[in-house]
């Protein structure tokens, strides 16, 4: 029996903005957020879109009490991917330390996370929040956080996006969200470090169609995906960051076209938990 290693949850696997409506609520309608257990017993968390709101009280919840130390991986800084760090509680308690890290400088990444709630966007001012932050500098790495390897390479997006492998005992994870194909310098990162992932997370925001006019848009497609999974033998691909526009129809559709491409492929959903 394989021993746990790491155990990933997704609490939310939505792009752009929540799409709080019943028709893709089967997937889920909160933006990125994920969280890694990790065999230390530590959390690493990705991105704070709005699935970091539920994160927040799950870990205050699981703490019974005990201070937090939480590791906070940055993708970028698009509203999909801070907007729950207001609502993020464990801030709000003084006993906890979280430490945000990104490859931008700790001051920028700072600035950025207090401008987003400074007068008059949100009552409670960033360098206000209880818990005690801090923010690091991450290189290409390796580094390690809570136990875990932690690698960055550069994604193809908007005013740059970070993709992450973390490793533990073995079990890999690689997140490549948010990221458009087709510039080979980026390409070519992104597959060396996805080389044999046990999940390979990435952005499959347009369908192959969609995509012919959303180029530049800075998001790939879930065939895309597919081609990354087979040449770096993942064993098992999330489509991730879906469209708003996409309903739970869709994404079945979605899911079952990709299935002919790469069989161990799976559409992520909000609240879902992979154990590798
Ligand atoms: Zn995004
Ligand atoms: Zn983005």
């Amino acid at each position: 029996m394989n021993p746990t290693r790491i155990e990933l949850q997704l609490w939310g696997v939505r792009g752009s903005i929540p799409t709080p409506a019943p028709e893709n609520l089967g997937f889920g309608g909160n933006t990125t957020c994920l969280e890694l257990r990790l065999p230390s017993g530590e959390v690493l968390v990705i991105d704070g879109g709005t699935g970091a709101r539920k994160l927040g009280l799950s870990l205050l919840d699981r703490s019974q009490g005990r201070s937090l130390n939480l590791n906070v991986l940055m993708t970028h800084f698009h509203w999909d991917h801070i907007q729950g760090i207001p609502f993020f509680a464990p801030l709000y308690s003084p006993a906890n330390r979280v430490t945000f890290h990104s490859t931008r400088r700790p001051e920028d990444v700072k600035d950025i996370l207090e401008g987003q709630m400074t007068h008059p966007y949100f009552p409670v001012q960033f360098e206000l929040l209880a818990a005690h932050r801090e923010f690091h500098h991450l290189s290409a790495g390796p580094v390690e956080l809570g136990g875990a390897r932690v690698r960055t390479f550069p994604l193809h997006h908007p005013q740059g996006a970070t993709g992450f492998r973390v490793e533990a005992n073995g079990a890999v994870v690689v997140h490549a969200c948010d990221h458009e194909h087709g510039e080979p310098r980026f390409d070519e990162g992104l597959l060396e470090h996805a080389m044999d992932a046990d999940i390979l997370i990435f952005d499959a925001q347009f369908t192959p169609e969609e995509y012919r006019s959303k180029r530049g848009w800075g998001h790939s497609t879930w065939l895309e995906a597919t081609r990354v999974a087979r040449a770096a033998r993942v064993k098992k691909l999330l489509l991730f960051h879906h469209d708003p526009s996409h309903t739970d129809d869709q994404l079945r559709a979605i899911a079952e076209d990709a299935a002919k491409e790469f069989a161990a492929v799976e559409v992520a959903r909000e609240g879902s938990s992979f154990t590798l």
